[in-house]
Parts: structure tokens; C-alpha cells; sequence
């Protein structure tokens, strides 16, 4: 293939191009990485005993049919050899940061969906590698160097394509799927392949005589909206190749914040006013302290019926004085005036959010 997803097709102006990197037996293969014993093994991370199930299972467990989900006593009935390895999902928590730092390196809009698996909108991506399967094969490269585990992914011009696509050719393989490739790709596939359909819909799909993409992009919008509701209009796109979700930065928010209960409840302006001072003070000395920045400005309003209201305030850089927090603070309380009831504590934070730094260096990046 010389076209890809990766290129600008005339038909749409917004052509993305996402990459799914799913690593390939996570649990199971970070256990085998840290133990040589159990290299070339069946091995099941999870409990063995009674009421235990299989987090994850090696590909050598996956031979005899050994799944996640699976409960232990039926996986240890499939494969008597299986060897049990009890989770440990601190050192899982940190290989996942580590390739978290790794897609980084490439794109700020990363959207993890678990420890092992995340999508990644590349389409301008920071090392502006024109093909996005150039990207997923470095990514791909760098994990194995830095935390010596495979990984696979899928790479298209959506998520829901992506994410199959990752699935095609692992473990430790990836696969393209191109505007002019994906609706074929669906076609032949059964329903329940489909991510976001469980066993429950695909029987009903079946009852329908919808078995593959095909049977369903043989559907009119309204008889799958009829039967399948809201979803009922996804699943018509995405029978077509058509996916128009966005990858969404997960952003984390951090923040600090400080708040007082006065002795007696307050409703005029300038006493509430005079109140918020010094936790200002308070905030804004955290943060000078911490070298933390934010952007959101959030009032707490405690009522004397104890009912709690929150106000808040974004501001496009991170508020830069003591003075910007008071005003934005103080422009907040001002809002709520007059008070539907007396106040009895009132809280100022300023947070936030993970990424805000990035996109601070991406703003000051020379052209
Ligand atoms: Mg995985």
C-alpha cells in the first residue's frame, strides 16, 4: 500500500489519523519479563483459588483456550499446567506510565483506556513523521527498548477502525486500514467483533438476521435506531467505516484549595469579601511554594441548610498573581449576590489540569 490513512483524501477536510496501541498479554508478559521461569510457560495472573478468574492470560495459557474473565477452576480444567501469578499492579501502574511518557514523545492527545491500551490522535504529531504507521512503529520500537515488552497497534482514521486494527495482526503486529480499506474491513465481520457490542446486542443482531458489518450497513438508519435506540445510529456508521468520536487527552486535575466556616453565617457582600482574603493568601502562597500554576478558579458556597454550590472560572493562561486570583475569585462571589441564603462557609481553589503545561511549550515552540 503506498496510500494510507495517513493521507489528506479530498472527501474530507478533517482526515485524522489514529493510532490504538494495545500491549499484547500485558500482566501475563510483564510477569514473564521479571521472571525467567515462567518464560515460554502457560502462566494466568490472577487468583487460583476457588472464586478467583484469570485477569490475564500468556499466549501460552491462550492456547488451551485460556481467556480474562475466565474463572481460575474452569482455565485450570482447560490447562492443567497453567501456573497462577498473583497480581502486581503497582509494577503494572509503572510500565504503564513509562509507555504513557513514550506516546508523549509524540502526540499530547492520548486517551488511555487501561493500563495496557490507549488511543492516539497523531495527525500532527510532535515529531511530525508524515505516515502515522511510521509513528506506531516507533512507538512500538521504544517500548520494547525501554520496558522490553511487545506491543501492537491498529492505525486509522478513526477510533473504531483503529481499534480492530490492532487486533489483526498481534501480538506483535500492527495493521493499516485506509479510508478506501475500511469499509470492506467491516463488511466481512461478525457483529460481535464490533467494539461496543456485547454478547447480549450481537444475539439480538443475529435475531435479526444481522450476523456481519454487511448485514448491517444493509439497514436503514431508522430501522437501527428503532431497535438499538441511541446506539442504533453508531452502529450505522460504524457498519459504514464512519467514526467522527473524538480522541480525548484524559486530563487529571490537580489542585489546591482553601476554605473557612465563619462563626456566624454571612450575606453581605464585603464581609464575604473580606472573608475570602485570606485564603487567597492561603492558595496563591501554595502554589507559589509548589511551583504549581492553574488556570480554573473554583468558589465553594456552603448555605446554612448546608447545601453546597461550586462556581468556576477558566481563564485561557494560568493565572499569573495573587491579584488575578483575587479578582476572579471575588468576580465569582459577586455573581452569586445576592445570596439566596445565608452562607455559613465559603472555599477558593485555583487547579489544574494535566496536559496544561504542554500546551504552554507547545504555544511557545518557535514557527
Ligand atoms: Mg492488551
Amino acid at each position: 500500500m503506498t496510500d494510507d490513512a495517513d493521507a489528506q483524501t479530498g472527501s474530507s477536510p478533517r482526515q485524522r489519523k489514529i493510532i490504538h496501541v494495545d500491549m499484547d498479554a500485558f500482566y501475563a508478559s510483564v510477569e514473564q519479563r521479571d521472571n525467567p521461569d515462567l518464560r515460554g510457560k502457560p502462566v494466568a495472573v490472577g487468583g487460583s483459588r476457588e472464586r478467583g478468574v484469570v485477569a490475564a492470560a500468556s499466549y501460552e495459557a491462550r492456547k488451551f483456550g485460556v481467556r480474562s474473565a475466565m474463572p481460575s477452576v474452569t482455565a485450570k480444567r482447560q490447562c492443567p499446567d497453567l501456573i497462577f501469578v498473583k497480581p502486581r499492579f503497582e509494577v503494572y501502574k509503572a510500565v504503564s506510565q513509562q509507555i504513557r511518557e513514550i506516546f508523549a514523545e509524540h502526540t499530547p492527545v492520548i486517551e488511555p483506556l487501561s493500563l495496557d491500551e490507549a488511543y492516539l490522535d497523531v495527525t500532527e504529531n510532535l515529531q511530525q513523521i508524515p505516515l502515522a504507521r511510521d509513528v506506531a512503529l516507533a512507538i512500538r520500537a521504544r517500548i520494547k527498548e525501554v520496558t522490553g515488552l511487545n506491543a501492537s497497534a491498529g492505525i486509522s482514521y478513526n477510533k473504531f477502525l483503529a481499534k480492530l486494527a490492532s487486533d489483526h495482526r498481534k501480538p506483535n503486529g500492527q495493521y493499516v486500514i485506509t479510508p478506501e480499506t475500511g469499509p470492506a474491513f467491516v463488511e466481512t465481520l461478525p457483529v460481535g467483533k464490533f467494539h461496543g457490542i456485547g454478547p447480549a446486542t450481537s444475539a439480538r443482531m443475529n435475531a435479526l438476521g444481522i450476523f456481519t458489518g454487511l448485514d448491517m450497513r444493509n439497514q436503514t438508519l431508522e430501522f437501527m435506531q428503532a431497535n438499538f435506540g441511541k446506539s442504533g445510529a453508531y452502529y450505522y456508521w460504524i457498519s459504514r467505516g464512519v467514526d467522527h468520536r473524538e480522541v480525548r487527552a484524559s486530563r487529571i486535575r490537580k489542585s489546591v484549595g482553601a476554605e473557612t466556616t465563619f462563626s456566624q453565617d454571612l450575606t453581605a457582600f464585603d464581609a464575604m469579601a473580606a472573608e475570602l482574603q485570606p485564603l487567597i493568601d492561603k492558595v496563591w502562597r501554595h502554589c507559589a511554594d509548589k511551583g504549581s500554576r492553574g488556570r480554573t478558579v473554583t468558589l465553594k458556597v456552603k448555605f446554612n441548610d448546608f447545601q453546597i454550590i461550586t462556581r468556576s472560572r477558566s481563564v485561557p493562561v494560568a493565572v499569573a498573581s495573587r491579584d488575578d486570583l483575587e479578582r476572579l475569585s471575588v468576580a465569582l462571589l459577586q455573581n452569586e449576590m445576592p445570596v439566596r441564603k445565608p452562607v455559613r462557609l465559603l472555599g477558593v481553589s485555583l487547579s489544574s489540569l494535566q496536559g496544561d503545561d504542554e500546551d504552554e511549550a507547545q504555544l511557545g515552540l518557535p514557527i
